[in-house]
């Protein structure tokens, strides 16, 4: 079950939770400013209410999680957004990191391979918040071709490698954050695709996601 009431605790929470991550080095500020807009506590079971602001991962159901706070401040920030930005992610999950992308103007298209996860969304009505937010069942491997080019790509699942086909679907000066490695720990990288199809490669910090999956599951 959840709740959608979004009272002065919950706000003040959210503030609290915006020092928080300005403290662990998060500076864009139209990020800070996503986060301390949208409800987080919407996106989680009504359970975790009283934990929702913490700076955690928590269950979302079939073995994923909504990604932690600073973590999608992180991804964030990396893809320096430019207003109207055509912004391609993988894991929609919960949801909550492509409504902070919306939030600071993007154009979000996002993939889930979960059948359940993507059906829950279909029925949470705060999305029609972002009628510029448009949601897919399928496998991010293949990303969406027919709706490519991307300014940005935005991965949010461990890949093992990564996906040729995301690459090619990346705009020339395009950028993609996706946390790469096979163990418990992963890389995030940022690439900058070059118009001859290669791409340069920078490293930031290591981080634990749950695993980019092949194939869709219904
Ligand atoms: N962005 C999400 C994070 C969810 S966790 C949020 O803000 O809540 C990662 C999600 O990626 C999970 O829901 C998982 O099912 C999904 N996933 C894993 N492999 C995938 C793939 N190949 N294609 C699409 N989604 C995938």
């Amino acid at each position: 079950m959840r709740t959608f009431e979004d009272s002065y605790r919950h706000k003040g929470l959210r503030r609290q939770l915006v020092d928080v991550i300005r403290q662990k080095g998060i500076t864009d500020e139209r990020v800070l400013e996503a986060i301390l807009h949208i409800p987080r506590h919407f996106f989680m079971d009504s359970a975790f209410d009283k934990i929702a602001y913490e700076d955690r991962a928590f269950p979302i159901g079939e073995e994923q999680t909504i990604s932690q706070p600073y973590t999608v401040a992180y991804q964030s920030q990396l893809l320096e957004l430019k207003p109207f930005d055509k912004v391609l992610e993988i894991g929609t999950g919960s949801a909550y990191q492509a409504c902070v992308l919306a939030e600071m103007g993007a154009q979000v298209y996002t993939i889930e391979r979960q059948k359940k996860l993507f059906d829950l969304n279909k029925q949470f009505q705060y999305l029609k918040k972002y009628p510029r937010l448009k949601f897919f069942f399928g496998d991010g491997y293949e990303g969406l071709p027919t709706y490519a080019p991307f300014d940005k790509v935005i991965v949010t699942a461990a890949a093992p490698f990564i996906p040729p086909k995301l690459v090619e679907q990346l705009k020339p000066g395009g950028r993609m954050v996706i946390p790469v490695g096979e163990g418990q720990v992963q890389r995030m990288l940022r690439l900058i695709r070059h118009e001859d199809g290669g791409y340069t490669q920078e490293i930031f910090d290591n981080f634990s996601f749950v695993p980019m999956v092949e194939g869709k599951n219904n």
